[in-house]
């Protein structure tokens, strides 16, 4: 009997185990799983917070990048190497935290030339989500004359976002309560480092000088709330995260006097030609020193202790989930 190794979520936490392939879920290809990557969901789903699972047994992870072992997808062959993020994987489909994935061909994306498996998913779902939102600001005419910030710049979203707007020629500030990361920031591009209390802070005026020309804001919560206040005219934010807390208290003041856009990001269900066009942009856009920047390599059994520790603000950068290592 073939079998495989998986982190298995149940309702009393992870376990490490070895499960048979016929134990897969439905799906027309099957995927032999090279690498997966740590996001933020999966410390939510590992830790059991904000209920994203709740079907069990479960197998985390919301990303993976492999090569097609079996297919009855016309568009696949064994031997393509593609990635996945998103779609419910690794929420309410079994995911990449293990050697293997049965899963849609439609959730598939072919691995872009010029990217390695390793390389796809030190990008992974974050680094995807942060070139959505470059693509949502550019497509509302971001320019270069004003700051653009990037707030939780020192975890995933951020680092990511932080890469490819500096490799863009945008003056980036990097918002950050890990002083101690500046030289990382820096090193990815950042022009400044911008001390995240600054934008919490309450306030009692509904706008503030206006000094941000756009911004990728992973925070939500009073964070949001403050850069919105901080705007330019004309000027967009791609808000894509709650790491800060999931409401927002504000007022219309910044979109009715000064134009300001509020753009949503969400990278589960992008439909396909834009997660397309984001890996090519991805593949293109961010020098691959970068990718090695933001990166550092585990194991299946260390990725599961990683779980509380996203959740904590702790990670830095991408973690890269070497499933068979
Ligand atoms: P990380 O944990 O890697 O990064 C989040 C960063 O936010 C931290 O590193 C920290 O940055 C900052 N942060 C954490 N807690 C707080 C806090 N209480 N107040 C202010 N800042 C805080 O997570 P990811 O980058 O993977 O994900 C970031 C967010 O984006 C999450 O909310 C995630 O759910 C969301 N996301 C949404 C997606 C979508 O499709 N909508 C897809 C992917 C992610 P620093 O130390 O620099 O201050």
């Amino acid at each position: 009997m073939e079998t495989f190794r998986a982190v298995v979520l149940e309702e009393a936490g992870p376990t490490l185990r070895e499960l048979p392939v016929s134990a897969l879920p439905e799906g027309d290809v099957l995927v032999s799983i090279a690498y997966s990557s740590l996001n933020y969901k999966d410390g939510l789903a590992l830790t059991g917070r904000n209920r994203v699972v709740r079907r069990f047994p479960m197998v985390p992870g919301v990303d993976f990048a492999g090569t097609v072992e079996q297919s009855r997808d016309p568009r696949y062959r064994p031997d393509d190497r593609v990635l996945l993020t998103g779609w419910g994987v690794g929420e309410r489909h079994w995911g990449g935290f293990a050697q293997k994935a049965r899963v849609s061909g439609d959730w598939l994306v072919p691995l872009p030339s010029g990217l390695s498996l390793q390389e796809a998913m030190a990008i992974g779902s974050a680094g995807f989500t942060a070139m959505l939102c470059v693509l949502a600001l550019e497509d509302h005419g971001l320019g270069r004359d004003r700051e653009v910030l990037v707030t939780g710049a020192a975890g995933g979203v951020g680092s990511v976002a932080v890469a490819i707007l500096a490799r863009l020629g945008y003056p980036v500030t990097a918002a950050t309560g890990r002083p101690e990361e500046a030289a990382f920031l820096e090193a990815l591009g950042a022009q400044a480092i911008l001390d995240r209390r600054e934008l919490s802070a309450p306030m009692d005026k509904p706008l503030a000088s206006e000094r941000f020309g756009g911004a990728v804001d992973v925070v939500g919560g009073d964070t949001l709330a403050g850069l919105l206040r901080q705007m330019a005219y004309g000027t967009s934010v791609a808000a894509t995260g709650l790491a800060g807390g999931r409401e927002l208290h504000t007022t219309v003041l910044p979109f009715i006097l000064r134009g300001v856009s509020l753009l949503g990001v969400d990278s589960v269900r992008t439909p396909m030609p834009r997660r397309k066009r984001a890996w090519e942009r991805l593949a293109t856009d961010l020098p691959r020193g970068m990718i090695q920047a933001v990166q550092q390599v585990v194991g299946l059994e260390a990725a599961m202790a990683l779980g509380p520790e996203i959740l904590a603000g702790r990670v830095k950068g991408r973690v890269v989930v070497d499933v068979n290592a």
